[in-house]
């Protein structure tokens, strides 16, 4: 007895001693003030260097074997000096490709990370409340809530909506078809009968969902367009009927606010008053055009939208936010809960807890990044009326951009319902695949020379140009600089 007590002394003895070493070695990994701002002022020395010189930088940076060099430092048991891994994150990783904050980023659909929004980032996770349960973390799951709100009204959505903030447009999707499918009571003997109305310019995040929710089998219906690229409500109508003869089980309508390759937005209300008579879900894919609400053409032009079953929003593209924030609005949040509320024994403190609805409990998600921090922080600041403003610039600047290129002898795609424009030169009675080829050799040249970043897209069998304007810093000066570009290309 006495033995074991003396073994259990020394024991202890070595075990602190052992734990003070690990503390001292640990150590690092906790700095005080004085190294905190060291490494905080040469963050926010390389974030200056960035932003002073965004708009001297080319729109995409174009060379050869991108990025490689990052392996020039390997990750090993010590550090490596701040001043050189900085200098190797701006060299390899910032300089390379695309800069979507660039003015003259005009290429898919650009972001514009708002510097309110990473300082937001930055306070989000040096606090790291944790979001995803009320009881844990409940001023950061009512502001979440809060903004997920704000949203709902934008919508127009009724008082027992919910929903949340996902990394991005897909995965609130993926969580708005989910709630759609257990909505339904679909099981997998069901799948195959489920039918799924899209168009052709729905964009792949959807049919992706689908297959990750392990759906893949549902009949997808591709319902015709018309010549501005909106789903016909007429030809939806038909297509229920036949499918409904049939024996088929219709069961999802999607409709677009704002597609990827021309901003078109579906007649939304037309498709909810079908819908609603069919008793389908209706997912409206607002990521890119949702926040076009907040102007008065964006509310005319996506009338209806309140109709939905479910709405997903990017936060990310029309709010100018840094990447990863998709939210997802669900008109029933009942719905949302049936497919996600899971409990463990783990966290039987937290369930005691009375409160609001928590994240986890709407989403697939668990631990997440506080997110609403970065909505919620900017729109504080700034209120929403720079926001509605710099949108309304966008929807104007595309009509700009349009009517100039059309003077320098492109021909232009339909007069657009948000920002993005379709182009292409296609001099008189030039055959369609040379045309193409030019079109690519175009774009390709655009992308060599770097001043402006402009993308292409298949329309109809014709290789088109796009000029998307989202990016916060696009301003006329950017949209006259690729004119200009475009014309020199061409030879104008
Ligand atoms: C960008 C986009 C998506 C996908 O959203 P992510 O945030 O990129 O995941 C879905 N639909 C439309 C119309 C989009 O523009």
């Amino acid at each position: 007895m006495a033995n074991v007590r003396r073994g259990a002394r020394t024991g202890r003895a070595a075990l602190v001693r052992e734990l003070a070493r690990l503390e001292r070695e640990a150590r690092a990994l906790e700095p005080g003030p004085g190294p905190r701002k060291q490494l905080r002022q040469a963050a926010h020395a390389s974030a200056e260097r960035f932003l002073g010189g965004l708009a001297d930088r080319p729109a995409y940076d174009d060379r050869p074997d991108p990025g490689v060099g990052l392996a020039a430092l390997p990750i090993g048991a010590t550090g490596h000096a701040l001043a050189e891994v900085l200098d190797l994150f701006e060299r390899e990783v910032v300089a390379p490709g695309a800069l979507p904050p660039h003015p003259a980023h005009l290429a898919y659909i650009p972001g514009g990370a708002l510097y309110h929004g990473a300082v937001a980032d930055y306070l989000a996770a040096v606090s790291n409340k944790y979001s995803g349960i009320f009881f844990s973390g409940p001023g950061a799951v009512r502001m979440e809530n809060l903004v997920v709100r704000w949203a709902a009204d934008l919508l127009g959505f009724p008082a027992e909506a919910g929903g949340g903030i996902a990394s991005g447009g897909s995965l609130a999707t993926l969580t708005a078809l989910t709630a759609a499918r257990d909505a339904h009571g679909l099981r997998g003997r069901d799948y195959e009968q489920a039918v799924v109305y899209l168009t052709a310019q729905t964009h792949h995040c959807v049919e992706k969902a689908l297959r990750v929710a392990g759906m893949g089998e549902a009949k997808l219906r591709t319902i015709p367009l018309d010549d501005r690229f909106r789903m016909q409500p007429e030809a939806l109508a038909a297509q229920l009927a036949t499918d409904r003869a049939a024996g088929h089980r219709p069961w999802l309508v999607l409709a677009t606010a704002g597609t990827t390759d021309t901003g078109a937005i579906d007649p939304l209300d037309a498709i909810a008053t079908i819908a609603a008579r069919e008793r389908c879900w209706l997912h409206v894919d607002a990521a890119y055009g949702g926040f076009f609400l907040l102007t008065a053409h964006g509310r005319e032009r996506l009338r209806g939208i309140g109709r939905a079953d479910s709405v997903v929003l990017d936060p990310h593209k029309s709010l100018f936010l840094p990447w990863g924030a998709g939210m997802v609005l669900v008109r029933d949040r009942e719905a949302l809960l049936r497919s996600n509320a899971y409990h463990g024994s783990y966290m039987q403190d937290a369930l005691r807890e009375p409160g609001e609805i928590s994240p986890a409990d709407v989403s697939p998600e668990l631990s997440r990044p506080f997110r609403a921090l970065r909505i919620w922080l900017p729109l504080m600041l700034l209120g929403t009326g720079p926001f509605a403003a710099a949108l309304e610039e966008k929807l104007l600047l595309a009509r700009y951009f349009r009517r100039e290129i059309a003077a320098a002898g492109f021909a232009v795609g339909p007069e657009p319902d948000l920002s993005i424009v379709t182009f292409r030169w296609a001099p008189e009675g030039m055959p369609l695949a040379e045309a193409n080829a030019l079109n690519q050799a175009l774009v390709d040249a655009l992308r060599h020379d770097g001043r402006v970043f402009l993308s292409s897209t298949m329309l109809e069998g014709r290789f088109t140009l796009r000029m998307a304007a989202l990016s916060l810093r696009t301003h006329r000066k950017a949209v006259d600089l690729a004119v200009r570009v475009l014309g020199e290309a061409v030879g104008r």
